[in-house]
């Protein structure tokens, strides 16, 4: 008899944090600015026959839109639903048998580590400080796939160009599948869109939920070789994209209205001028080129410090022990002003009631 659950899962849960409902909600990573108002013009035009009948086998008007914007063949393009679906049937296509494995800079996405187990698949963390002075460090004992993230979410820094370039050249044409995960790239950073097109062992994920302010529609799509997106998809399986979110994200990404560079151009002076209210605070923010920006645990405790601040109306999220010297750290999602002057207020009214001032 085959055991139920599967004894690989024991050390699974579900994905969870506090969700409860608050006030202001920056804890996500979700754009503030709102939706992008082309995919709101398809959706308030929704008939019927958007609901009621399937949509394309794998979302043929955003595989077309998401490869005219990139400049690369549709051939190059995987759909999901939501980046999280193409990083899943990624690691899926990559291994599952064996000695398999995947390779990942830590700390980041928070799904990298668990996606791997779901998958049949042991995690090894590479620290990104020794990931970062020797790519090599990420291909030890031969993984089936790495996963990188760039700009990597929690700490918002992007490994340089030619470190990237390094990994691929230490990889090989026959190495492990490199996985980018470029779901922050709008924000700052340069991305291998073009070089996963051509490169038999490079796959790029992006996602609409962040720039394009469509989290809800779950939409997100890779780029890569065609040999590697067919493999992508068929791990994927048929139907995973809604009719209307395909529909949706495919004219946000063909619109040239300039909605993304406008909300972009907003969160990025907004995130300096985040950097530096906790820069002045002593909380040692952590140059960020994404939307959001890490920063010292004002409690020295994230968990605690995020609950206390949430009491004062705004969400942020905890994680333990990723300042780069191992102390715990906050991370806020850069957002319109009044909403990072709320943030400011809880922060400045939780630190003077522990006694650690306003600053
Ligand atoms: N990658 C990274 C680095 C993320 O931070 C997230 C979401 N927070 C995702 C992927 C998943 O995004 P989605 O499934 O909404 O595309």
């Amino acid at each position: 008899m085959s055991p139920f659950p599967r004894r690989d899962y024991e050390a699974l849960t579900r994905y969870h944090f506090d969700r409860t409902p608050v006030e202001l909600d920056l804890s996500d990573n979700t754009n503030q600015w709102g939706a992008h108002p082309a995919a709101m013009e398809i959706l308030r035009a929704a008939d019927e026959i958007a609901l009621s009948r399937y949509p394309d086998l794998y979302a043929d008007a955003l595989r077309t839109a998401a490869a005219t914007r990139l400049g690369v063949p549709e051939a190059c393009i995987a759909t999901g639903c939501g980046s999280d679906d193409v990083l899943d049937s990624t690691y899926r296509a990559s291994g599952g048998s064996g000695d398999d494995f995947v390779a990942v800079a830590t700390p980041t996405f928070s799904m990298a580590l668990p996606l791997a187990r779901m998958n049949g698949m042991p995690a090894r963390s590479v620290p990104w400080a020794d990931a970062l002075d020797d790519p090599g460090r990420l291909l030890a004992d031969g993984p089936a796939l790495v996963y990188v993230c760039r700009p990597n979410n929690p700490t918002g820094h992007v490994a340089p160009t030619d470190w990237v370039a390094a990994l691929l050249d230490a990889a090989g044409e026959n190495g492990p599948m490199i996985l980018l995960d470029e779901a922050y790239v709008d924000f700052g950073g340069d991305t291998f869109a073009s070089t996963a097109a051509e490169h038999p062992r490079l796959l790029v994920s992006r996602t609409l939920s962040k720039a394009f302010g469509l989290a809800g529609l779950r939409v997100g799509y890779a780029v890569a070789s065609p040999a590697t997106a067919l493999e992508v998809e068929k791990s994927r399986g048929p139907y995973k994209v809604a009719r209307l979110a395909s529909e949706a994200a495919a004219a946000a990404l063909r619109d040239s209205g300039g909605w993304v560079d406008r909300t972009v151009t907003a969160c990025v002076e907004n995130r300096a001028l985040t950097f530096a209210g906790l820069y002045e605070r002593g909380l040692e923010p952590i140059p960020s080129h994404a939307n959001f920006i890490l920063f010292r645990a004002p409690g020295a405790d994230a968990r605690a410090d995020a609950l206390a601040i949430r009491d004062r109306g705004v969400a942020v999220r905890p994680f333990p022990g990723d300042m780069p010297d191992g102390g715990d750290a906050l991370r806020v999602t850069v957002a319109p002003w009044d909403m990072i002057a709320r943030f400011f207020d809880a922060l400045d009214d939780y630190r003077t009631s522990v006694g650690g001032g306003a600053g």
